[in-house]
């Protein structure tokens, strides 16, 4: 875990370079604690999840590249195989682990993040920029899920696709670890988010098209 806090470290000062955003400006923007900023950066802090992705959505940027320096680009031919990066954390304070699965892809604008949620664990989860949207597939145990304070749960197998820009929630009803995947879509630009309302809308197992 060392060897992640500092790269998560490195990373934080270089996006805050890049913005010459201060400490301050960069708690404004991505609602993490001065403070906690601070360790993060001389890495003496495990951020959890949350807190890793309040910084993703601060800075505009996809949550796989707070591990992946460069964005990769899918080998020629077949897809770039799925591979388990370094995890952003061995279960985190709130029992959440969030893996890039297969890293941010600029050219299809998505991620593919494997989550796992301890038994009996909520994690909370500020919005994500705006437009963002989650594709949630359970692949074992139970998984409850709340967007703009509704509950849903969901068993293997079932899915849910909602507006990450709303506040939102998981929880692990179960007795048993919860894994999930997660494909977070980041709309060009700071636009709208194909296919889901404004108000949120959720529509679940996915059957619904979307634009590009
Ligand atoms: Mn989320």
């Amino acid at each position: 875990m060392q060897e992640i806090s500092q790269h998560i470290a490195e990373r934080l000062r270089t996006l805050r370079r890049a913005e010459a955003w201060s400490l301050d400006r960069t708690a404004r923007e991505t609602g993490v604690s001065k403070a906690m900023l601070g360790q993060i950066e001389r890495g003496e802090s495990s951020p959890t999840v949350a807190t890793l992705w309040k910084i993703a959505s601060g800075f505009r940027v996809p949550f796989s590249s707070l591990f992946e320096p460069e964005a990769v680009a899918p080998d020629a031919g077949a897809t770039g195989a799925a591979r388990q990066a370094a995890p952003a954390s061995e279960g985190d304070a709130a029992g959440m682990s969030a893996v890039p699965l297969f890293p941010f892809d600029p050219a299809l604008g998505f991620e593919l993040l494997v989550g796992t949620l301890a038994a009996g664990a909520i994690s909370e989860s500020a919005p994500h920029a705006p437009g963002v949207v989650e594709h949630l597939v359970v692949v074992e145990g139970e998984l409850e899920v709340r967007v703009d304070g509704v509950w849903r749960r969901l068993a293997a197998g079932e899915g849910l696709r909602f507006a990450a820009d709303l506040p939102h929630a998981y929880r692990n009803p179960g007795p048993e670890p919860a894994r999930f995947h997660d494909v977070i879509h980041y709309p060009r630009g700071a636009g709208g988010s194909p296919g889901v309302a404004s108000d949120g809308a959720i529509s679940a197992g996915s059957t619904s098209a979307s634009g590009r």
